[in-house]
């Protein structure tokens, strides 16, 4: 995104956002991968990839841009469950090498997908209930 496509994205969000004072929980639509404003419709068209608007109020998803945030957060987190994970059943149960290899090499990108895909939700709903976008001098 170029910096006069930001701050007319930016300036349309505001104006957005006045016109509809109301605005979902981001917590609550980025579990449920749901519109930021309505709460009702669908985030995603398929995997990780939004749809272009709302299909329910109609808002349009162009300002949205999580960025790397999601995948940043997921990598903390499923490092931390992986691992902490994979030391636990090691140490409790004391399995043969080959069910360490098929139970976390399913289990890791399964979680990976879905944590991205509530992470990825949940920033953009927080980026639409905080207006955020990219810096702008103030000057247009
Ligand atoms: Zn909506």
């Amino acid at each position: 995104m170029n910096a006069a496509t930001g701050a007319r994205d930016n300036g349309a969000l505001a104006q957005d956002m006045a016109q509809h004072a109301t605005h979902a929980s981001p917590i609550a639509a980025g579990l449920k991968a749901r519109c930021p404003r309505c709460g009702g419709g669908a985030l995603f068209r398929s995997g990780l990839a939004l749809r272009d608007k709302c299909e329910r109020c109609g808002l349009d998803y162009a300002f949205a841009d999580a960025g790397d945030g999601p995948a940043v957060f997921a990598i903390l987190i499923l490092g931390f469950l992986v691992l902490g994970g994979a030391l636990l059943v090691e140490f409790r149960l004391h399995p043969p090498i080959w069910v360490h290899v098929v139970l976390w090499g399913l289990l890791t990108p399964l979680l990976a997908f879905l944590l991205l895909r509530v992470l990825k939700a949940t920033l953009i709903a927080l980026q639409y209930k905080h207006q955020a976008g990219e810096g702008r001098l103030g000057l247009d």
